[in-house]
């Protein structure tokens, strides 16, 4: 068996006109944790995984499995290799415990009396309410109250994981009362739900984590993509298309980075094409490549991506995870000085095509997917199915960021729809 990787790979170090961030970063000041910060721009090639964050991957299942899907293989009728990294095969449903893990770790460490966050779809809260259980860390989670609403299964996942979770905008915060009192059933945003979890961690001593687009948050999930490199090395393939749904860019990253670099430093056997799954609710890798906010108020400092502009708002979808108007800078950057190494498929806000994935993939492998996941597979059998015109047996590697058991709302629908 593969074994788990013990360094993170660090592909800033090799990207060293990388543009910084620009603007006030007095913001993170005491609120940020300081490794991951240091991390951020670090010049370091491989980061070494501290031990009690090795403990706790191994203790989530890490390494994960990479699997051929023969079955959907044969169902498409396509002469391509389908292989599949199951990372919706973590406790909480998606890879974002990856990050969370060694965040809550770091945090813990640097002596901060808890972690606070903001999660939209919510697989961000849950994983970092699991990875503070395991390590002995308190929780907070602002949650954008009109997801707080409609996904009640997941609300109570967070809590039996011991995290205290409000609907943003919550009676917790003064920005928070402010927006209650003009409108008390007001629906919240991401970026009201970064305002209260940045003015909680002042007044109560915590720290803010990060679930995405950040560089230290792609670092920390690429362990994803060195085991699945081991693993192919096993199966003996090098893939043709690495593909993946991207919506701030940490599983894509994950996935990808270590064939980017072979990529970069021109060692791969052959010409890879990475393929990025987005919506066209939130097509920002279509976007243009500039300085701009993470957030919707932008309090935060502004960082050079492709991006929408901050104000962007597409329509809710099932899928609702890829729903950001901005793409990680360092991916953004890559992108920027070699597209040709990049394929951005926009599937429409329908979702049928997705949703059609997902069943496919359900009864082909087995496994109901999240709809952020179902994007990759849309990707995975478009693939398939050129690899069939062209009469080629592309390696076609995929990551399946999560599970949907707790979609079962979207599913629903869908069956009604249909
Ligand atoms: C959050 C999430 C995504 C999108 O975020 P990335 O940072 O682009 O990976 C995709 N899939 C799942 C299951 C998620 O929870």
């Amino acid at each position: 068996m593969v074994k788990i990787s013990d360094y993170w790979l660090n592909l800033v170090s090799s990207l060293p006109n990388l543009p910084k961030p620009q603007g006030d970063m007095s913001i993170l000041q005491g609120v940020g944790i300081k490794a991951c910060l240091e991390q951020e721009f670090s010049q370091r090639a491989d980061i070494s995984i501290p031990g009690p964050v090795m403990d706790i991957y191994r203790l989530i299942g890490r390494p994960r499995p990479l699997v051929r899907a023969k079955l959907l293989e044969k169902a498409l009728g396509t002469p391509a290799r389908i292989w599949l990294k199951l990372e919706g095969d973590s406790p909480t449903g998606s890879h974002k415990i990856n990050t969370a893990i060694p965040q809550a770790h770091f945090a813990k460490v640097e002596g901060f009396k808890g972690m606070v966050t903001e999660t939209g779809a919510g697989q961000w809260g849950t994983a970092l309410a699991c990875a503070g259980a395991l390590q002995g860390i308190p929780v907070s989670v602002f949650w954008v109250n009109a997801m707080y609403r409609a996904k009640s299964e997941r609300l109570d996942f967070m809590k039996l994981y011991g995290a205290k979770v409000f609907a943003s905008p919550s009676n917790e915060t003064e920005c928070g009362r402010r927006l209650r009192a003009q409108n008390p059933e007001h629906s919240g945003s991401l970026g009201i739900a970064i305002s209260e979890s940045v003015e909680y961690a002042r007044a109560n001593g915590f720290c803010c984590a990060i679930g995405s687009v950040m560089n230290h948050v792609l670092l920390h999930q690429t362990v994803i993509g060195l085991e699945a490199y081991e693993q192919a090395r096993v199966f003996e393939f090098y893939p043709d298309f690495v593909v993946s749904c991207f919506g701030g860019g940490s599983n894509f990253g994950g996935l990808a980075i270590p064939f980017i670099w072979d990529c970069l430093l021109n060692v791969a056997p052959k010409s890879v094409t990475f393929v990025v799954a987005q919506n066209e609710s939130a097509p920002n890798l279509t976007g243009t490549y500039e300085y701009e906010h993470p957030d919707h108020e932008g309090i935060l400092p502004k960082f050079k991506m492709r991006t929408l502009g901050r104000s962007w708002e597409g329509a809710p979808i099932a899928g609702d995870g890829l729903r950001y108007h901005g793409a990680s800078p360092m991916l953004s950057y890559i992108m920027e000085n070699h597209p040709d190494l990049f394929e951005v498929m926009v599937f429409p806000s329908d979702e049928r095509e997705v949703f059609a994935a997902a069943l496919t993939t359900l009864n082909c492998t087995g496994r109901l997917l999240a709809l952020e996941s179902a994007h990759a597979m849309a990707a995975t059998i478009r693939l398939a199915e050129r690899a069939k015109q062209e009469n080629r047996p592309y390696d076609i590697l995929t990551n399946l960021s999560g599970h949907g058991l707790l979609d079962m709302t979207a599913y629903r629908q869908h069956l009604l729809r249909a």
